[in-house]
């Protein structure tokens, strides 16, 4: 398998993300619970999308350290 994905801003290839859990403020209401993936090298942030485990509501209870 050959990675052709590389970090826009340092270059390198992307062999390794880093996903971390931030906070995705919505408007005011409710947060929500997000990954965001950033390059092990430099830190740049390349993706961010809502965590799929989060649940809609607010935290359930379940707080999972990641
Ligand atoms: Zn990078």
């Amino acid at each position: 398998m050959t990675h052709q994905g590389e970090c826009p801003k340092c270059g390198k290839r992307l062999l390794h993300v880093r996903i971390e859990t931030i906070v995705g403020q919505n408007n005011g209401n409710d947060d929500v619970r997000c990954l965001s993936y950033s390059c092990i090298h430099c830190n740049a942030v390349l993706h961010v999308q809502l965590d799929p485990r989060a649940k809609p509501r607010r935290r359930s209870g379940i707080e999972r350290a990641v």
